[in-house]
This record gives C-alpha cells, sequence and structure tokens, in this order.
C-alpha cells in the first residue's frame, strides 16, 4: 500500500553538486523541499564512482562550489586533480555545514512524476512507494548518472566477477593475481586502466574507439599556489567563466589560428600545454574545433607522443585515434599510454575484432578467447537523458517526457520543457553542461532557477512553461552552432551515439559566456520565451 503523500514547494531528485545546491537556495527562499536520492549518500557521480583512479579533470581549485566565501576558503584541497574520496568528502561538508541532512532522503528511486492537470501540482512517486506532491519538480539528475552496459551475448554467464565503474563497490576491489578484463577506453578506462594495472597479474584492455589524452601532472597542490588563487578566488571565477569552456587556464590564450603560425611556433605551443597538462591543450589555437586541418595538427602532435611513449609500433598504432581530436571528450591521465609498455598489459582493437560474446570464462573476440576472472565495464553513460528517460514523466494531458523526446531531446535553455510546467533540468540538454566545468554550469543553473521561482511568487504567477516556438528556435540554434563546430562528425556519446537506438543529436550547448548571458537576457525580459501563468 501507498504511504500518504507528503506536500512541499519544492521536489529535487538527486543529491549531487545540482541537487545540493538547489536545496540551498530553495531554503534560503524558504521554500518547503525535500531532495529525494536513489543513492545510499550524497555526493552523485562522486558516490558512485569510486572506481580505483577516480579524479576530476577539472583542476580542484576550479572544481567546486563557488556560492559560499567562507566555504571557498574553508577547504583545502590537498591535489592538482581531486581524488574521488575528497570530493566526496566534500560534497558531504557541504551538507554538514549548510545542514542539508534533514532535507535529504536517501535509498529513494524515483520512478514517476506526473503534472496533474486539475490541481496544477505534480505528483511524484518512487519505487519504495513514497509519494510527493509539489509545485515545482526540479531534476537535478545528473548528466553522467544513468550507467550505459552494451549488450554482449552472454554476458550473464560469465562466472567471474563483474563491475561498472560507474557503480563501483564501496569495499574497494583487488585485482591482485586476478586476470582482468577492461571494455572502454573513455575517460573511467583511462582513469582506471593504470591503477587496475598495477594489482593484476593479466590485464587485457578492449578498445573500440583510441583515446586522445593529455597528461595530468598530478600532484600534491602547492600551497603558495592555493593561497595566491583564494586570495583573488573572486577574480580567478570570473576569468574562468568567460572562456568557452569555463575552465580556466594557466596559459594565455590567442585568437590565432593553427594554421597562420610556423610549424616551430605550432609546436612549441603544443609542448608547452602537454607540459602543463589537462584539458587547457585544446585552448593552443582559436581553430583547433572548427576548422579539420588546424585540428590535424593538434591530433598529430598527440599521436606524435603515443608513438614516443609506446615501445611496441603495433600497440603504438592501435592506440593512435584517428577521429578530431576534442570531438569525443578529451581524456586527462596519469601513465596511461605508458601502462601499454607493462608485459602483462594486452590491447585488443575491438575495430580489428569486434567481441562475439561473453563466456562463462571470458570474452570471445573474432580474432580469439580471453580466459578472465573479472570484466570491468568502463562503458560510460546514457549521457544527459539517460537519467530522465528512466523517470516516468508525465506533462500537461499525461504526455511523456520519453515521447516527446523519441526523436531527441527538445529542451528550451535546457532549463524547460514546452508542456511540462513547473519542471526545471539542471544542465538539461540544449545547455552547456558536460562541454564545460560543470560546477559552473550547474551554479548558473540552480541560480536562474531559484531567481525564477522568487519571481513567480514574487508577482502572483503559479506556474512557468516554455512556449512551443521558443523552444523550437532554441533547438535549431543549439545545433546550427554545433554545426559550425566539429562536435557532431564523430561518434560521441554528446550525440548519444554510445546507446543502441538513441536518437542521433548533438545535445550540449557550445559555449558558456554567450549562453549564461542569453539566460540572464531571458530573465530580464520577463522570462521571454516562457508562459508564465496565475
Ligand atoms: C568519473 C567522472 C569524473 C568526472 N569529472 C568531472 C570533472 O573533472 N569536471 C567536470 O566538470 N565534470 C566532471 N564529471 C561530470 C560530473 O557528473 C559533474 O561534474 C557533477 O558531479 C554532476 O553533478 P550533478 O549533481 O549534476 O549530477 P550527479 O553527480 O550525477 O548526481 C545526480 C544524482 O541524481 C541521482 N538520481 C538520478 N536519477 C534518480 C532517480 N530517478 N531517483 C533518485 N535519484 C536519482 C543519482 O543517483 C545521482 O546521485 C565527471 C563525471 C564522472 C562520471
Amino acid at each position: 500500500m501507498n504511504k500518504a503523500q507528503r506536500e512541499f514547494d519544492v521536489v529535487i531528485v538527486g543529491a549531487g553538486f545540482a541537487g545540493l545546491y538547489m536545496l540551498y537556495r530553495a531554503r534560503e527562499l524558504g521554500l518547503s523541499t525535500v531532495v529525494l536520492e536513489a543513492g545510499g549518500g550524497v555526493g552523485g557521480t562522486w558516490y558512485w564512482n569510486r572506481y580505483p583512479g577516480a579524479r576530476c579533470d577539472v583542476e580542484s581549485m576550479q572544481y567546486s562550489y563557488q556560492f559560499s566565501d567562507d566555504l571557498e576558503q574553508e577547504w583545502e584541497w590537498t591535489e592538482r586533480y581531486a581524488g574521488q574520496p575528497e570530493i566526496l568528502r566534500y560534497l558531504e561538508h557541504v551538507a554538514d555545514r549548510f545542514d542539508l541532512w534533514p532535507h535529504i532522503q536517501l535509498d529513494t528511486q524515483v520512478t514517476e512524476a506526473m503534472f496533474e492537470d486539475g490541481s496544477g501540482r505534480w505528483s511524484v512517486r518512487t519505487g519504495q512507494r513514497d509519494e510527493f506532491g509539489a509545485q515545482f519538480v526540479i531534476m537535478a539528475t545528473g548528466c553522467l548518472s544513468a550507467t550505459n552496459v552494451p549488450d554482449f551475448a552472454g554476458a550473464e554467464t560469465f562466472r567471474g566477477r563483474t563491475y561498472h565503474t560507474g557503480r563501483w563497490p564501496h569495499e574497494g576491489v583487488d585485482f591482485t593475481g586476478m586476470r582482468v578484463g577492461v571494455i572502454g577506453t573513455g575517460s573511467s578506462g583511462v582513469q582506471s586502466i593504470p591503477v587496475i594495472a598495477q594489482q593484476a597479474r593479466d590485464l587485457v584492455v578492449f578498445q573500440r574507439t583510441a583515446t586522445y589524452s593529455v597528461p595530468a601532472h598530478n600532484g600534491p597542490l602547492d600551497q603558495s599556489e592555493q593561497t595566491e588563487i583564494k586570495a583573488h578566488y573572486g577574480a580567478f571565477r570570473t576569468a574562468n567563466s568567460r572562456m568557452l569552456t569555463a575552465i580556466g587556464e594557466r596559459r594565455a590564450r590567442t585568437d590565432l589560428s593553427a594554421l597562420v603560425v610556423t610549424a616551430e611556433e605550432r609546436q612549441a605551443e603544443y609542448e608547452a600545454r602537454w607540459r602543463d597538462g589537462g584539458l587547457p591543450f585544446l585552448g593552443a589555437f582559436a581553430d583547433l574545433l572548427v576548422d579539420p586541418k588546424a585540428n590535424d595538427t593538434a591530433a598529430e602532435f598527440v599521436r606524435e607522443q603515443i608513438r614516443a611513449i609506446v615501445r611496441d609500433p603495433r600497440t603504438a598504432e592501435r592506440l593512435c585515434p584517428d577521429q578530431v581530436i576534442g570531438c569525443k571528450r578529451m581524456c586527462v591521465d596519469t601513465n596511461y599510454y605508458d601502462t601499454f609498455n607493462l608485459p602483462h598489459v594486452h590491447l585488443v582493437d575491438l575495430r580489428e575484432s569486434p567481441i562475439e560474446a561473453i563466456t562463462d570464462s571470458g570474452i570471445r573476440t573474432e580474432g580469439g578467447h580471453y580466459e578472465l576472472d573479472a570484466i570491468v565495464y568502463a562503458t560510460g553513460f546514457d549521457a544527459m537523458t539517460g537519467a530522465l528517460s528512466r523517470i516516468d514523466i508525465r506533462g500537461r494531458d499525461g504526455i511523456a517526457l520519453r515521447e516527446a523526446w523519441a526523436a531527441g531531446p527538445r529542451s528550451y535553455l535546457g532549463l524547460g520543457v514546452a508542456g511540462f510546467p513547473n519542471l526545471f533540468t539542471i544542465t538539461g540538454p540544449g545547455s552547456p553542461s558536460v562541454l564545460t566545468n560543470m560546477i559552473v554550469s550547474i551554479e548558473q543553473h540552480v541560480e536562474w532557477i531559484a531567481d525564477c521561482i522568487a519571481h513567480l511568487r514574487d508577482h502572483g504567477y503559479e506556474h512557468i512553461e516554455p512556449t512551443a516556438d521558443a523552444q523550437a528556435s532554441w533547438v535549431e540554434f543549439v545545433n546550427q552552432i554545433a554545426d559550425f563546430t566539429l562536435f557532431p562528425t564523430c561518434n560521441s556519446w554528446y550525440l548519444g551515439a554510445n546507446v543502441p537506438g538513441k536518437a542521433r543529436v548533438f545535445m550540449p550547448y557550445v559555449g558558456f559566456p554567450s549562453y549564461a548571458e542569453k539566460c540572464e537576457e531571458v530573465a530580464g525580459r520577463g522570462y521571454e520565451g516562457f508562459v508564465l501563468e496565475k
């Protein structure tokens, strides 16, 4: 039997960076609020992804909240790129410090959210048979939280242990003495493979697409650097949020094309950025993500590094990507390519010999059978829409979000969906989200939503919803911008290409500053493109 429905102003789904900050702002507005979280703790990404080597690839001093000066000053990051345990501790500290726990219900999987035309309120149901009524529902469900496991024939017959990087056991896994197979060489694979290789007796890496990765040069965070940044944290954050990706760089950006400088100047710039490490490598020249020829100069530079690091020429060639660099999410690594010099680490190129089946004792490809004790699925996520489409969300007249998005997600600003009043999505499709430092994007969305709800209350409005026209124009605009870049040229999860049957649509908006400006303009014009109802 269902329990009695509890009534709130706001139901927030998810207790990661987005859900926690949204709760903080909702409480500041005096709204009765509950956060519903499927996991047994807060932290989202950093609660679930406990695989060896998991860490951020945006530097810690940036990959953190900026809404509280005190929090910014108090918290001491220990590494240039914080590891998963440290980021999780940080988020737990945030929940403690701002007294958020009493408003969070853990171990609660939201299964349905229905807009009731009669009452004009949402009804939210969970797998635990709880029911919540709310004026507003805010999905803080994460862009990378719905795990993706390809449907390999025979997977259920494997007698060894299987793990997904995004659902790693809390007690950790000891691979000592084992024969381990890792499927996937995206960010999670690139981070975990070097660490698993330190334990495993034998490691077989199954690669479908070779990955461009830039060294992290991770290490203890220099105390003087931390002090210096903290002395000017506001200015540091502002400068970073003016970058296309909202990720700051140690090196000044130029507006130059990679093709107007000399070969020596180009090489020197790439070498300097390779020495600095991290994602700003792609900021070397202004046209790397728009001009294929310019892009190829950066791609070839990375391929040269791979050939120089990996001693076996055949393995090196297999590790050399041939797609546009940056078109799939770039990786940031510690010893990734070097790991393939270890005698017990083997690379299987699935483009040469695809996986035929998983057997009771390992993985069979067209080229042979690999005996394994454990399989690690580093196969990523049903990105951006997966967590939303796994909930039965219904708007006006019972229309299902899954159906409304069958041909690809349609949203105005990635914040709201026509036909779904008072439903907000934090970092939804059509917003910069995964192409940015996500904490910057999350904070921008949370603040916009909080201001919007305050506006509705102050002016006596009950409902807000994008118009179908504003939404259609926005979707078209997001695509036009993407088409101007090289992003749509490869099979990336930005396009949904990693999930069979998913509509192929480029989902994120390219360019944080112009996006944030647009959101401000919309709000400044009384929420232009939205219908507000009393
Ligand atoms: C391994 C890894 C490393 C990353 N590193 C970086 C980085 O360096 N820089 C960067 O900018 N981004 C990074 N990201 C992206 C990262 O997801 C975001 O930075 C950020 O943590 C997202 O926060 P969020 O609150 O939006 O979503 P999440 O942290 O994903 O939280 C969403 C929460 O919603 C919950 N949820 C979902 N559906 C339901 C439901 N139906 N019912 C109840 N609860 C539900 C989930 O359990 C989850 O806890 C990384 C992602 C991964 C996976």
